[in-house]
């Protein structure tokens, strides 16, 4: 009742939930008291969670915040929400994200932005847009458009998973889902000064989660802290038949690595994570977490990871190429909205014309671009080349027995809502990915943890990264960290 009336007065400005499943989320109440009472419950009994919109939920609204899915109600559940709720937890509602989780921003959301909970200190002199997309409005989960007015002290939480990130760092729910393909599960977490882990991939089951870049994407929770992000991965993991990629190995407890000393541990330090202009904040930030490793006893190593420079521009062929290929799908006919037209390629062309919105319309071309007969060579396969060199950057460090990596999260703070140069040029808004794509290019473990504040009070993250299926390094020095 407590996170429902703090929905109740709160979401009308962060904007974090799509759909509040009130009603359920008491029913599932009702029955974890009654499991408690019992002397029974799972890991997770009682737990208020917020489900990211990407998550198919059985007979709920499931639209990654895309107007294309608009009324979409699947008849089954997504694996990592099954594993959840056997283990007692309890749904609050859908969250808001970037449409199809291509963002770094959550604006790119049919639904509208959603809102930071941290706050400029000062109001600086920009103008705000009262409308998103041009169209005189946000639309709200019903369908209905609401005029809001943005002032300008609101930051955004990050993308994609901003909903996740935003209701966490609000009390708006106990812990969340969310989704990382390129940096979305740990952007986010860094801009909210919350905790977010990118598992291993093939650690989490990928059924029923709304396909981006199949390769690339993994699920994992964006918690309050590292002891809460560890219990949540441990009943999100799982292996599953229905995905072939995800992998059959026991979940350890994660939580029992927590507190576990990391004296001699070799903390590896990459030097081309230094990149033009970093802000000095962020510099800061980066030698303050390497004095408090080395303070707890870690051995501090610098390290080379050479191909680090390409791997946004191969993430921005990859994902597209494969985003292109997924979002086929939705053509009027199986999900979702359909405009009708006077023949069926007519109404497939109304539909996606309708249904996208301009991020991913800009993702589809470049997707389709890159894989067409006569480019692939030169984009599509030239990426998957330089993908692999940037996996065997990470396996020679590690070989070499580096245990874990440390980086800054984010290149910067939470920025305004309707950031001029963000969204003037989409390559801006894409190097907020600039420390976080290699880890999923490399399909390893990622941890973002809140270090400490920017000059102007805001948040700010260090990224952890580690072996594969070796999350347990992670939270044992990101807990070093917090
Ligand atoms: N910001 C990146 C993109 O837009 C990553 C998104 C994600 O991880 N889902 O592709």
């Amino acid at each position: 009742e407590a996170y429902l009336a703090a929905i109740d007065r709160a979401n009308p400005v962060l904007n974090a939930y799509v759909t509040v499943t009130a009603e359920k989320a008491r029913d599932m109440a009702k029955a974890s008291d009654a499991k408690l009472a019992r002397g029974e419950g799972g890991a997770l009994e009682g737990i208020p969670l917020g489900i990211k919109d990407l998550f198919a939920t059985e007979g709920i609204h499931t639209q990654a915040c895309s107007h294309v899915l608009d009324g979409f109600k699947p008849r089954y559940e997504s694996t990592v929400t099954t594993n959840l709720w056997a283990d007692g937890a309890v749904m609050l509602g859908k969250l808001n994200m970037d449409e199809f989780a291509m963002g770094s921003s959550n604006e790119t959301s049919y639904y509208g932005p959603v809102i930071n909970p941290w706050r400029r200190s000062r109001l600086d002199t920009v103008v705000m847009p009262t409308t998103h997309q041009g169209d005189g409005g946000f639309v709200s989960a019903g369908g209905t458009k609401t005029a809001r007015t943005l002032d300008n002290a609101q930051l955004v939480p990050g993308g994609s998973s901003g909903g996740s990130a935003s209701s966490v760092a609000a009390f708006l729910c106990a812990g969340a889902t969310a989704t990382d393909t390129g940096g979305s599960i740990r952007q986010p977490a860094a801009l909210t000064g919350t905790v977010g882990i990118k598992p291993t991939y093939g650690r989490c089951s990928r059924w029923g989660i709304v396909a981006f870049a199949s390769s690339l994407d993994q699920a994992g929770p964006i918690a309050r802290d590292v002891r809460d992000a560890a219990i949540l991965l441990k009943s999100m993991a799982s292996v599953d038949p229905k995905d072939t990629t995800s992998v059959d190995r026991p979940v350890p407890d994660y939580e029992a690595a927590i507190g576990k000393p990391i004296k001699g541990m070799k903390v590896g330090i990459p030097k081309e994570y230094r990149v033009d202009g970093m802000p000095e904040d962020i510099e800061a930030l980066w030698q303050q977490g390497i004095a408090w490793l080395k303070e707890a006893g870690a051995e501090i190593v610098d390290i080379s990871l050479p191909h680090t420079k390409y791997a946004l521009p191969a993430y921005y062929i990859v994902a597209p190429a494969e985003a292109s290929s997924n979002l086929a799908r939705y053509d009027g006919v199986r999900y979702g909205l359909r405009v009708p037209g006077k023949d069926i390629i007519d109404m497939y062309e109304k539909t996606r014309a309708a249904g996208f919105g301009r991020e991913v319309k800009r993702r589809i071309m470049i997707g389709t671009y890159v894989l067409s007969a006569g480019y692939y060579d030169a984009y599509y396969l030239q990426a998957q080349k330089v993908r692999t060199l940037i996996k065997r950057d990470f396996e020679n460090v590690f070989a070499a027995g580096v245990d874990v990596i440390l980086t800054p999260a984010t290149p910067s703070a939470a920025f305004g809502i309707a950031d001029e140069e963000m969204a003037s040029d989409p390559v801006k808004m894409y190097l907020n990915d600039i420390f976080t794509v290699t880890v999923n290019m490399a399909g390893l473990p990622g941890i973002s943890v809140p270090a400490g504040l920017d000059g102007k009070g805001l948040p700010l993250g260090l990224q952890l990264i580690g072996r594969p299926f070796d999350e347990e390094t992670l939270f044992q020095t990101a807990h070093v960290i917090e």
